[in-house]
């Protein structure tokens, strides 16, 4: 009986210690780390998605347009001289006006509007006034008053006599006739420079006339030397004082054999009396490309060649021209502050 007993009890604390030891084991288990061969990030938590609201758009005004800006230089010139006029924020649709007679012909260039513009050698007085005006779809947006100052300069006189068989070939008749071919060759410019730098003596010599003379044939007045007549022998070779684009090139009555070349921007040169045409209408020509040679034909009393630069048809120093490119007068515009008012030759 005390056997029995016994082993109950040790079979109580058996079953007692194992119990315990149970409970101790899921006690650890529980408390037990995560492996360290779980290295998985936890999944992270979901963004909080705001809800973007797209703010009405709010139409922007249109962009005031800018008052258009007139500007021109230099502020004194000579006779026989010329100037740039440049307007800025101007649009292809705006009318340019100007009371210049001729008008001014503006043509885009770097963003704005610009205009070479000749003072011809018989303006009177000391000072060219005039207007520019622009309108945007019939209202007048820019009326502004331009004064450039002419400053004094001295022509010579020249007198030539000539044979009554010479002066036959320069009646008002035959000046009309050339006129109807000369005038269509200097209407039509190319809407920007041909010409690069400063322009070239078409051909070395002696100055036989100088541009703007004034002059008396047989002593009858007969109005002003348009160019320089350069003296050379027949035969010699004349180049293109620029490059640009022959308009003319045929056998005239007064002026001979004749050459004009439309250097863009309205800028002319026309030469006379050549003895061979050497280019054709439509050609391209180069700065120096040779366009024919020296001669004496029309009305001249010797071989020379007769050269004019103009703007339009109004003449102006070629001396200008050889000494600077005209665009130099455009760069004054990036640097207004700095320039000289004039004069600047
Ligand atoms: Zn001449």
């Amino acid at each position: 009986m005390r056997q029995i007993t016994i082993r109950r009890r040790k079979l109580l604390v058996l079953v007692f210690v194992v119990a315990l030891a149970i409970a101790l084991v899921a006690c650890q288990l529980r408390q037990a780390p995560e492996t360290p061969g779980d290295i998985s990030e936890p999944e992270p938590p979901e963004p909080e998605v705001a809800e973007i609201v797209e703010p009405e758009p709010v139409p922007e005004p249109p962009p005031k347009p800018l008052s258009p800006v007139l500007r021109w230089y230099p502020r004194k010139i000579y006779l026989g001289d010329y100037f740039v006029l440049q307007l800025e924020n101007v649009t292809a649709e705006d009318t340019i006006r100007s009371t210049l007679d001729p008008p001014a012909q503006f043509f885009p260039h770097d963003g704005g509007q610009k205009a070479l513009v000749p003072l011809s050698y018989w303006a009177t007085g000391d000072s060219l006034v005039f207007q520019v005006m622009v309108e945007r779809r019939g209202e007048t947006i820019l009326d502004r008053e331009v004064r450039i100052v002419i400053g004094d300069k001295e022509f010579d006189t020249q007198r030539l006599y000539v044979t009554q068989e010479q002066s036959a070939m320069r009646t008002d008749d035959l000046w009309a006739k050339d006129w109807v071919h000369i005038s269509k060759a200097r209407v039509d410019s190319h809407d920007e420079p041909l010409w690069e730098g400063n322009f070239l003596m078409p051909v070395e010599g002696r100055i036989s006339t100088e541009f703007g003379e004034i002059r008396y044939i047989n002593d009858v007045p007969s109005g002003r030397h348009s160019g320089l007549d350069i003296a050379a022998p027949t035969g010699t070779p004349i180049v293109a004082g620029n490059s640009g684009i022959v308009t003319l090139s045929m056998e005239l009555n007064v002026t001979g054999n004749t050459v004009i070349i439309d250097h863009g921007l309205n800028l002319f040169g026309t030469y006379y009396h050549l003895d061979q045409l050497g280019v054709e209408a439509g050609d391209w020509v180069d700065r120096g490309d040779v366009i024919g040679t020296v001669g004496s034909t029309g009305f001249s009393t010797g071989p020379h060649l007769h050269w004019t630069m103009g703007i339009g048809h109004t003449p102006i120093s070629p001396w200008l021209l050889v000494d600077e490119d005209p665009l130099a007068l455009f760069s004054f515009f990036d640097t207004p502050d700095e320039a000289p008012e004039g004069p600047l030759r």
